[in-house]
């Protein structure tokens, strides 16, 4: 299980032009909310092998996108996660993704919603962006269109929880990275939250809500409650304080993350974002017990956590 991310991450060669005008690189990763006593060792290890990955494709040049969309991938496919092969089961029992990945350069984003049967919802939504003139496509249309263009499938057996119902199981996954361009990327995959409702579509595909990337700005995916995410459109609300305010990621990912858990109350509203601005800082507030998170870049080794340490 391991080694996967580390092949996963080998074989997404770098683009053809590789990123080399500035030494500085970042990666910061979700795997979504963590309450005390839930979260396995194993997220935490596969999530540092995984950044020891991207962190080695970084510095060689290769572009946030592309490690933006293998990370997830990866995280996806390891089936530990709740998203892509890990992905928990709606109320009726089977398994409803969403996911979204936007480009900062270009201000590029591609998503897809409520996809039952595909084997990589990031890789989807990547397909929406790249071979569409579109951003989002949902449901049944939306994935024949998808595969039609090159999603893979879902085998029989993929999903590991199909007809396990856990009722609080979190881990959507996200990513955000800064390369060698100066360019910023960022993405989220999730098979939703605890029994939604088929059709409920959460805010991880919702540009400006679970993912959000602007060049010079920042690049920042969010777990959590998502409903509260949408509403709040929460991480096009931490680029704007950023933006217009002059606020740090860090002080404005916190004030989205405050402001969405006093609307709550006392259970709603929790969550958290990772983000990462265009000078490489990361901010990582959360208000739910603890998030699974890990963060890597050309000064620091890789180190993931899911409570108040990271190491
Ligand atoms: N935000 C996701 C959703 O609401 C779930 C999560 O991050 O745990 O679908």
């Amino acid at each position: 299980m391991l080694t996967l991310a580390a092949l996963f991450l080998a074989s997404q060669a770098a683009s053809p032009a590789a990123c080399a005008a500035q030494d500085r690189y970042a990666i910061i990763v979700h795997g979504g909310t963590a309450r005390a006593g839930q979260v396995p060792e194993e997220r935490l290890v596969f999530m540092r092998d995984a950044l020891a990955g991207a962190r080695d494709e970084l510095e060689a040049g290769a572009r946030a996108l592309d490690v933006t969309e293998t990370m997830i991938a990866a995280m996806e496919a390891s089936g530990l996660f709740n998203a892509g092969r890990g992905s928990i089961t709606n109320a009726e029992g089977y398994v409803e993704n969403d996911a979204s990945v936007m480009d900062g350069a270009t201000m590029n984003a591609g998503a897809v919603a409520s996809m039952t049967g595909l084997k990589s919802p990031i890789r989807a939504a990547r397909i929406v962006m790249d071979e569409t003139r579109h951003v989002m496509m949902v449901g049944e249309r939306g994935q024949a269109a998808v595969i039609e263009r090159g999603a893979e499938e879902a085998p029989s057996d993929w999903f590991l929880r199909a007809e396990h119902r856990e009722p609080e199981e979190h881990g959507t996954v996200g990513a955000a990275v800064l390369d060698r361009c100066g360019d910023l990327a960022a993405g989220t995959s999730t098979g939703g939250y605890d029994a939604k409702i088929p059709g409920r579509v959460g805010d991880s595909p919702i540009i400006g809500a679970g993912t959000y990337a602007e060049n010079g700005v920042v690049a920042a995916s969010a777990t959590g409650h998502g409903e509260y995410f949408v509403r709040f459109g929460a991480t096009r609300d931490l680029a704007a304080r950023m933006k217009y305010e002059d606020q740090s990621a860090e002080q404005a990912g916190q004030a989205v993350i405050d402001a969405m858990a006093e609307a709550g109350g006392e259970r709603d509203g929790r969550g958290g974002i990772v983000a990462v601005d265009a000078q490489g800082n990361f901010a990582a507030p959360f208000s739910s017990e603890g998030m699974v998170r890990g963060y890597a870049s050309d000064r620091q080794e890789p180190v993931a956590g899911a409570f108040d340490t990271v190491e």
